[in-house]
């Protein structure tokens, strides 16, 4: 089966990370990385620093809340 980037419609690599497989576009940089290590040239920490800087702000303020 061939996928498609949901960005630019070509078609995407598959990536084998160890166990995990995932695909990302060699196109236009799109990776589908949900979880895991990702050691690509990409940023895929970009989002997962947004992710947790949202995440800690949520549960520091219940916890401060809490407090
Ligand atoms: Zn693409």
């Amino acid at each position: 089966m061939s996928m498609e980037c949901p960005r630019c419609q070509r078609s995407l690599e598959e990536l084998s990370l160890g166990d995990v497989s995932t695909v990302a576009c060699p196109h236009c940089g799109f990776a589908d990385v949900p979880v895991d290590h990702v050691s690509e040239d990409d940023e895929p920490e970009t989002w997962r620093d947004a992710f947790n800087r949202f995440y800690e702000d949520t549960v520091g303020r219940e916890d401060a809340t809490e407090r």
